[in-house]
């Protein structure tokens, strides 16, 4: 086995870690990257909040040191280590003011911001910080804080302004839209020197932005895919960070860089899932028609074996673009296609899709709601998969899809355009052709790439080596974390 880690040592501090507490990708990334990197011969661990669902998942827990907070409003905290965890050890901020509360990691059970946030992960990652600098409370000294996200953005912050810093720091960009602005009358109590509210502090428009704190203070800049890493340092995918980001990438190329995520291969193949109705490998793909069968059965679609089956499974929010599959499904169905449709977001589109599906009864069927097995059964069973995201820093389901002998057909856009290989003469040739990829996030554009789409579904050799090629692909999370791997040991002195 190639150990690339040699001995270094990794804090990944995040705010969810799958599958106790997630709301989307951040969640997966912060179980499988750090098993991964691990496997890989670092020595990692997570750092996290001690949320009601991991305080139930592990009762017996050793307690490791206090947190205490001279100054500031930050409340003292108790680090602690689960007794008994798979992967790699956990370690939890334990706070229950902070963190033990009904609902979810951001927000109350009606789905409103936690009117505390700021305190809450400031906690987060002034603890994060304090185990990265030389007053760490632990034996245990990492080599390097990885932090995600704007919950975890302030860490380089605080080893800037208040701690001595012992570690090297990684900020990873999950979703540049989620930046954590607070008012700026907060900073005392995040216990930030006035001298940090500076353009090349945590100030951004006047407000206070844990996520800019993070991506000003932080050595290395990562994000999730290489084509939103050049996105992001673009007007129009920048959220409002995108000067920021240039300069960071101006100052040296190292300072920004996109490694692709991974998925999790134990939870997401044909061969072995038990989601599923039968499983297929790309040996034996003719029991997808199995999966087909039954995935029509659940959502009450009729589908002859000469109908296409158009597969979704998304958050249904403008990101996703789930209203363009919205405005174009009489035109899809006009053409003889089906739609099958798992989601669950913004009432009003919930709604619109749920019309839809009485108005097209036995053509379009919807599930609104969030449904694992279900998930599965639309990646087996579809013909083809729809993601015409406006925006999409990786993207999961497609790579889903893609494992799955489902070609997607996806707005080429980030993560989406890092993976989908648009079929045409040259990909074909090349024996790259996985999908279909459209410019311009557009409803006529999405249509001619479903029309071509279809017409190569309707090409059975042609599709076989679509389906094929896309799931010759390890699609698991190694690559990605002997990346990671890489750009530490460029951070660790001595080690470059
Ligand atoms: P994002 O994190 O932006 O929502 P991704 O494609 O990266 O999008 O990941 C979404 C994850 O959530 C995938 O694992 C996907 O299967 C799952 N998912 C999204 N909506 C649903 C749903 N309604 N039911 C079941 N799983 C869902």
């Amino acid at each position: 086995m190639a150990v690339s880690g040699g001995g270094l040592r990794v804090l990944f501090a995040t705010s969810e870690i799958a599958p106790w507490v997630k709301t989307g990708g951040l969640g997966d990334v912060s179980a499988a990257l750090p098993a991964a990197l691990a496997a890989e011969g670092l020595e990692v661990r997570v750092l996290v909040p001690a949320y009601p669902a991991l305080l139930a998942a592990f009762p017996e827990r050793r307690p490791l040191a206090r947190i205490e907070h001279p100054a500031g409003a930050l409340r003292p905290a108790l680090l602690s280590q689960p007794a008994a965890a798979g992967g790699p050890p956990l370690l939890l901020l334990e706070s229950a003011e902070d963190y033990r509360r009904p609902g979810g990691p951001y927000q109350d059970r009606g789905g409103r911001d936690w009117t505390d946030n700021a305190l809450r992960f400031g906690l987060l990652s002034k603890a994060a910080a304090l185990l990265a600098s030389t007053d760490t409370p632990l034996d245990w000294q990492p080599d390097v804080l990885h932090c995600n996200d704007w919950q975890t953005g302030l860490a380089p912050a605080y080893l800037r302004y208040r701690l001595r810093p012992r570690a090297a720091t990684v900020m990873t960009i999950h979703n540049l839209a989620f930046q954590g602005v607070f008012e700026p009358a907060l900073l005392a109590a995040l216990d930030l020197p006035a001298s940090a509210m500076a353009i090349d502090g945590v100030e951004f428009h006047g407000r206070i932005s844990f996520l800019k704190a993070g991506l000003q203070h932080c050595d290395r800049i990562t994000t999730v895919s290489p084509t939103y890493a050049r996105e992001i340092c673009e007007p129009a995918h920048g959220a409002g960070l995108d000067g920021l980001l240039r300069w960071r990438r101006e100052r040296s190329a190292a300072d920004l860089t996109g490694i692709l995520n991974g998925i999790d291969t134990g939870e997401w193949n044909p061969a072995t899932d038990a989601s599923i109705a039968a499983r297929y490998s790309i040996d034996t793909l003719e029991a997808k028609a199995v999966n087909r069968r039954a995935l029509a059965g659940r959502l009450g679609i009729d589908a002859p074996p000469d109908t296409p089956i158009l597969g979704m499974v998304s958050r249904m929010t403008l990101q996703k673009g789930t209203d363009l599959v919205l405005a174009a499904a009489e035109a899809l169905v006009a053409s003889g296609a089906r739609l099958a449709v798992l989601g669950s977001g913004e009432p009003a589109m919930e709604e619109a899709w749920r019309e839809l599906a009485a108005a097209h009864r036995g053509r379009i069927g919807v599930r609104i709601g969030f449904d694992d097995v279900l998930a599965h059964l639309v990646e087996a069973g579809a013909d083809l998969f729809l993601m015409p995201s406006r925006f999409e820093p990786c993207g999961l389901n497609q790579m889903y899809s893609l494992a799955y002998g489902t070609p997607p057909v996806v707005h080429a856009t980030g993560g989406l355009a890092d993976t989908v290989v648009d079929c045409n003469a040259s990909t074909r040739t090349a024996g790259t052709a996985n999908g279909f990829s459209f410019t311009g996030a557009s409803v006529p554009g999405l249509l001619a790439a479903v029309a071509r789409a279809i017409e190569a579904w309707r090409d059975p050799p042609l599709w076989r080596e679509l389906q094929r090629n896309g799931m010759a692909r390890d699609w698991g999370w190694s690559t990605a974390a002997r990346r990671y791997a890489q750009l530490y040991r460029s951070l660790r002195p001595g080690d470059a």
